[in-house]
């Protein structure tokens, strides 16, 4: 199938997966997620409606975005090393992948040094795997509330890459417990911080996200077909 078709159907069954639930569909962004993916393909998607693009590597990001001169939304979606954050900076409208307090604390000395206030999401490790990024989730609203007093960046959800797994369902926890945290945090109505993206879902587990209350997936494979290596 090509791009036009992926798009075309993967937002007719977000459609139905949120009309099930009882959810407007209108409210889920989908963030296309173009890792290793070429110019030209990138560019039919944007043609095709796609209005957010997410990388994971900044470099990669820097010499792709540099070639597409269309505007759309730009999100880092992979971890981010403190040495590149200034370059960060100037590429992305969002990173999504903020786990460190170092690293928010870069990311807004940097932000205010460019005369900018960064929109982050707070990437939390909500399967507490050893090898996956993200803050604790017992540690989450303390992390939030010491990044509220960063004049550079504005906290607007949070983020999660669930379980890597073959068994759907066994990231349902891992997106219920994200969800909570986001209702907790946004109810405590903390100065400066605006909890409005819930940022969970991949191809192989967008439908249970949506079940869960997500508000924006990213989706790479569902549009762009396999990554190849
Ligand atoms: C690659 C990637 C995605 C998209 O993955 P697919 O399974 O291809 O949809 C989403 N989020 C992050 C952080 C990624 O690195």
């Amino acid at each position: 199938m090509g791009i036009e078709e992926n798009i075309r159907s993967l937002k007719e069954d977000i459609a139905k997966i949120a009309e099930k639930v009882k959810r407007n569909p209108e409210e889920i962004k989908i963030v296309a997620v173009s890792k290793t993916v070429e110019v030209e393909r990138i560019k039919e998607a944007l043609r095709c409606g796609i209005k957010i693009i997410g990388e994971n590597k900044v470099q990669e990001a820097e010499e792709k975005f540099r070639q597409i001169p269309e505007k759309f939304e730009k999100h880092l979606v992979g971890h981010l090393q403190t040495n590149k954050v200034k370059k960060a900076i100037g590429l992305f409208d969002m990173i999504q992948s903020l786990d460190s307090l170092k690293l928010a604390n870069e990311i807004s000395k940097r932000a205010l040094e460019s005369g900018k206030v960064m929109k982050v999401l707070v990437e939390v490790n909500t399967s507490e795997e050893e090898t996956k990024f993200g803050i604790k989730p017992d540690e989450v609203l303390d992390f939030v509330k010491s990044t509220s007093e960063l004049k550079g960046i504005k906290v607007k959800g949070l983020m999660t890459v669930g379980l890597f797994t073959s068994e759907v369902e066994k990231v349902r926890p891992c997106f219920k417990r994200l969800k909570e945290i986001f209702e907790r945090i946004k109810s405590k109505n903390i100065l400066g911080i605006d909890m409005k993206y819930l940022s969970m879902g991949m191809t192989a587990d967008y439908k249970v996200a949506i079940e869960e209350g997500s508000n924006m997936l990213r989706i790479g494979t569902a549009i762009f077909g396999e990554r190849k290596g």
